[in-house]
């Protein structure tokens, strides 16, 4: 008798936090009020699934590519206006000789630059397996190569160049320097994501949360990085990816998570209670 007195106890207690979370929850709720559309899920299958972010990353890589194809063409610029392969009546004196290079570089870096943004976004659309490391890591930091191939031959050519002063030589290496650092940087992904990750998490919540822009999913309609956006779309985690939302909001993973302890912590409790 004594036993179920406490399980008793124990249950009521329980029940009180959930209803007191519950409560908290509604009130929160009612602070923002969010137009909420659902999305039907497209795919059944892992396979159609991947098929569908393979989808969304290909213009991301096309344009990637077609970037680091321009960066590269801009830097054989440099290189032949460095070495005065191409010579217009600007070109001819220092300073428009000096500009004439610098400007290819320049371009050289912005187009490495956002050909890597495009590059890291289309992996995070539609990632890599991170089974095999070494082509893993590969694919997610093409853009440190290209970085390195957008500048590394310039850097080499002006070292060796015989006929151009010290001092221009010294000027263009640094600039070139600079600009592999920050495309290296840029070019890196800090933050890589897995095939196995995304696959990990997709059918995992039932109802995510998620706006036009945005590029993560929510876990709670509440979430305070959506107490901005008055538009909503709903679906399960599965959709949330295939709509190019492929990570859960830290915020609501760190609160799902506490939330799961709490839960965890109750139950426990209830089934320590003593048993007589
Ligand atoms: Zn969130």
């Amino acid at each position: 008798m004594a036993t179920n007195k406490n399980n008793d106890a124990a249950q009521d207690a329980a029940k009180k936090a959930l209803a007191a979370v519950q409560a908290k929850k509604a009130a929160e709720k009612k602070k923002v009020e969010h137009t909420i559309t659902h999305v039907g899920q497209e795919s059944t299958s892992a396979e159609e699934l991947l098929a569908i972010t393979k989808k969304n990353a290909t213009p991301y890589r096309i344009g990637a590519v077609v970037l680091w194809l321009l960066a590269i063409g801009f830097e054989v610029l440099a290189i032949l206006f460095f070495k005065c392969v191409i010579q217009f009546p600007f070109t001819m004196e220092k300073p428009g000789w000096y500009a004439a290079w610098i400007v290819c570089l320049v371009l050289d870096l912005i187009c490495v630059v956002i050909g890597s943004l495009l590059w890291k976004k289309g992996n995070h659309l539609d990632p890599k397996s991170a089974k095999n490391k070494l082509t893993f890591w590969l694919h997610n930091n093409l853009g440190l190569v290209m970085a390195a191939l957008a500048f590394f031959p310039f850097i080499i050519v002006v070292l060796t160049d015989k006929n151009a002063q010290k001092q221009s030589k010294i000027i263009a290496v640094a600039a070139a320097v600079v600009a592999l650092i920050i495309a290296g940087l840029t070019g890196y992904d800090w933050n890589p994501i897995s095939q196995e990750e995304l696959l990990e998490s997709a059918g995992v919540g039932d109802h995510v949360y998620w706006t036009e822009s945005g590029t993560v999913y929510h876990a709670f309609e509440d979430c305070s990085h959506l107490n901005h956006s008055k538009e909503l779309f709903e679906g399960t985690s599965t959709t949330a990816i295939e709509q190019g939302k492929t990570r859960i909001c830290k915020t609501c993973e760190q609160r799902a998570e506490k939330e799961a302890a709490k839960a965890d912590t109750v139950v426990t409790e209830v089934e320590q209670t003593p048993v007589e």
